[in-house]
C-alpha cells in the first residue's frame, strides 16, 4: 500500500510537491483559502483582476524550465516584455531594461497553479490547526478541532511563521530563515488616465513597485487595474495601522509618483501580506548552498516553500522539487 501524505498549503510549493509525489503516495492537500495560489493569487472584482502577490517570475533552472515548457506552449505562461521604468520622487523617470526572460501566468498569476493542479486531491477552505501523533500516524485537525484524517507523513508548505507554529520541530530548525510583510494596493483607473509605461521600480518611497496589471499579457487591456506594492520596511512600520488610512496614504504616493489625478482613481482596495517575501538564506559556514527544505525522516515530517531558499516563485518550485527528489530517493 502507498504511504499517505498530508501537504499543507496549495501554493506553488505544495502543488509541485503533490504533483511530483503523486505516483508514489496517496496525497491530500489542505488549503485554508477559497482558491489555489497562495502568494500567486489573483483577486477578482466583477470584471477587474489584480495579481496582488507575485507579478512575474524568472526561470533559471532546467527543472523549472521543464515544468513551464508545456504551459508556455499552451499559453498558460507567457513571456512578459514590459516597458519598464524607474521612478524616484526627486528625479525624472528613466527606462530600465531587463536582461533575462520574465514570465507571467495568464489570464491571472493563479493560472499556472490551476494548470498544474488537475488530478490532485485538494481540500479548500480547510485550515490545518494542529497535528498529533497517534500509533505511528499523524492525525490532523482543523480550526474547529474536527479531524481531517490520519497520515503517514505531514509536509507543510505554508509560509515560515505558519509552518513554525504548526510543525513540532525544535526552535533552532528555523534559525536563518525569515519573512517580511508587504502591502498590495489595488486600484481601478481608466487606462487612458495612466502613463505610457507598463511597470515601474520605485526608489525612496513607501512604494517599491507599480504595475498596470491589465497590460500584462493575457489580461483585458480595457479594464485598468493597478497593483502597487509597498516596501517591507514601510509595511512593517504600519502593519497594525488603520487600513483605510494606509490605503489613502499609499494612493496619495501612487498619484504623486505617476502624475495620475486623484479623481481618476475609481476604487481602491488593500491587501496586507503579513508574510510576503522571504529573506536571503545564507550558505553554511563551509560555503555549501542551503539544502532547500526541512526534513525529519524518522518522524515523517517535512517543510518546504520559498522561504527555504530566500524567496521568489522559482525558489518555491525548487524547494518542493528538491524535497520530492530526496523523498523519492529514500523511498519516502
Ligand atoms: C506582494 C508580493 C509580491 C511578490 N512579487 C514576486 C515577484 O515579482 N516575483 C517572484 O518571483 N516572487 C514574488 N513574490 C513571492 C512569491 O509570490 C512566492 O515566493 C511564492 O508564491 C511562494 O509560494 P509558496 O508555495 O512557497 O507559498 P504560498 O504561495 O504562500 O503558499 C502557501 C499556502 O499555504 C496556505 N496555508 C498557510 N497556512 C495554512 C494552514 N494552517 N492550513 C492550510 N493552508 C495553509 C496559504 O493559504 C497558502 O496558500 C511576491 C510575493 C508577494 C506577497
Amino acid at each position: 500500500m502507498k504511504p499517505s501524505i498530508a501537504i499543507i498549503g496549495a501554493g506553488l510549493a505544495g502543488l509541485t510537491l503533490a504533483r511530483e509525489l503523486s505516483e508514489h503516495a496517496d496525497i491530500t492537500l489542505f488549503e485554508k483559502a477559497r482558491g489555489l495560489g497562495g502568494r500567486m493569487s489573483t483577486r477578482r472584482r466583477e470584471q477587474h483582476r489584480w495579481d496582488h502577490g507575485a507579478q512575474f517570475f524568472t526561470a533559471r533552472s532546467r527543472a523549472f524550465k521543464t515544468l513551464l515548457r508545456p504551459f508556455i506552449d499552451s499559453g498558460a505562461v507567457v513571456e512578459w516584455q514590459p516597458n519598464i521604468t524607474t521612478l524616484n520622487p526627486e528625479q525624472a523617470p528613466y527606462k530600465r531594461p531587463w536582461f533575462e526572460p520574465h514570465y507571467v501566468a495568464a489570464p491571472g498569476m493563479n493560472g499556472l497553479l490551476k494548470a498544474i493542479s488537475p488530478g490532485l486531491n485538494i481540500a479548500l477552505q480547510t485550515r490545518v490547526e494542529t497535528l498529533e501523533q497517534h500509533q505511528g500516524k499523524w492525525q490532523l485537525f482543523d480550526d474547529k478541532h474536527e479531524p481531517l484524517g490520519e497520515f503517514d507523513w505531514v509536509i507543510s508548505s505554508a509560509p515560515l511563521p505558519q509552518t513554525e507554529e504548526l510543525m513540532p520541530f525544535e526552535a533552532s530548525t528555523w534559525a536563518g530563515f525569515g519573512m517580511l510583510p508587504c502591502y498590495a494596493l489595488m486600484l481601478k483607473v481608466d487606462d487612458h488616465d495612466l502613463p505610457v509605461w507598463d511597470a515601474a521600480q520605485v526608489n525612496d518611497s513607501p512604494l517599491r513597485w507599480i504595475a498596470f496589471n491589465h497590460r500584462l499579457p493575457g489580461r483585458n487591456r480595457e479594464l485598468g487595474a493597478v497593483v502597487a506594492h509597498s516596501t517591507a520596511n514601510w509595511a512593517a512600520a504600519h502593519l497594525e495601522d488603520d487600513q483605510e488610512q494606509v490605503t489613502h496614504i499609499l494612493t496619495e504616493h501612487f498619484c504623486a509618483l505617476t502624475g495620475v489625478a486623484p479623481e481618476a482613481v475609481q476604487e481602491a482596495q488593500l491587501h496586507r501580506w503579513r508574510y510576503a517575501l522571504a529573506t536571503e538564506v545564507e550558505n553554511d559556514p563551509l560555503g555549501h548552498e542551503p539544502q532547500g527544505y526541512v526534513l525529519d525522516s524518522e518522524r515523517k515530517l517535512a517543510a518546504c516553500g520559498d522561504w527555504c531558499l530566500g524567496g521568489r516563485v522559482e525558489a518555491a518550485f525548487t524547494s518542493a522539487h528538491r524535497l520530492a527528489v530526496q523523498l523519492k530517493q529514500q523511498g519516502l
